[in-house]
């Protein structure tokens, strides 16, 4: 990766299990985008086909997942969701997935979006520490994460990583080995997360305005199914 000036096409990527999506997610994309203004033509929110770091026993079939996914984009004409990692077999790693973003865009660079607590656990992702040859990171932080901490734990994971000056609204920027950079974007962290609604649904409550409209209706077509998953979990 290059540091970016703005001249070439971007693209940001939400990877995410979406068990289910949430508008923690949609939110995070949306601003996400509008921060990003000019560097980026679009977001593409991934879901995860067979997540590496999660238990899989509760996860929603991965058709069901897209759906919901897709219905929800539906109204947003820069957010779109990509099946890629459907294509493939085994672990869904994000190295391989950004490799096929790169063969299918050639020339195009990659803002990979992620909530702090993700961030830090690079070190544990298939060539986690590699990744900024592929991507820069948009990492939002969730709870008080200020400027000078998310440098330090920038440092932790790259001991040679230095502030740059390219920096979003309000952010600071690292420069990281292999290229890519590191973006702080502080926006407001939803107090909302697909286990918190898996419990919720599970426990027979309400999950209105936490899972957007479009998708709980695919949850309540599909009530019997999505029971006999999560419980799975419990
Ligand atoms: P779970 O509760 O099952 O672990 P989750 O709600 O964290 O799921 P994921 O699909 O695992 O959802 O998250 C995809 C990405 O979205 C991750 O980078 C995560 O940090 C980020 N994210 C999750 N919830 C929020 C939120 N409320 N606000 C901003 N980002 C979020």
């Amino acid at each position: 990766m290059t540091a970016s000036n703005g001249q070439r096409p971007g693209r940001a990527i939400l990877g995410g299990s979406f068990n289910p999506p949430h508008v923690g997610h949609l939110r995070l994309a949306v601003e996400a985008r509008e921060a990003l203004g000019h560097l980026v033509q679009g977001v593409d929110l991934v879901p995860c086909a067979q997540p590496p770091h999660k238990k899989t026993g509760n996860l929603l079939p991965f058709e069901l997942r897209a759906a919901m996914l897709e219905a929800a984009l539906a109204p947003l004409p820069q957010l779109r969701c990509n099946r890629l990692e459907a294509l493939r077999d085994g672990p869904s790693y994000t190295w391989d997935t950004l490799r096929a973003y790169h063969a299918a865009e050639p020339g195009t660079d990659f803002y990979f979006l992620l909530g702090s607590p993700d961030f830090a656990l690079l070190p544990t992702w298939q060539r986690g520490l590699e990744l900024p040859r592929l991507c820069h990171f948009v990492v939002v932080p969730r709870g008080d994460l200020t400027p000078d901490e998310f440098m330090d734990m920038t440092r932790a994971l790259w001991p040679t990583a230095s502030e740059h000056p390219s920096a979003l609204p309000g952010g600071v920027c690292m420069a990281l080995p292999g290229g890519g950079l590191a973006y702080f974007l502080p926006l407001p962290w939803l107090a909302v997360s697909a286990s918190r609604i898996r419990e919720l649904w599970l426990a027979g409550r309400s999950v209105d305005y936490l899972v957007p409209e479009a998708a709980l209706n695919l949850l309540r077509t599909h009530r019997q199914a999505i029971a006999a998953h999560w419980r799975e979990a419990q």
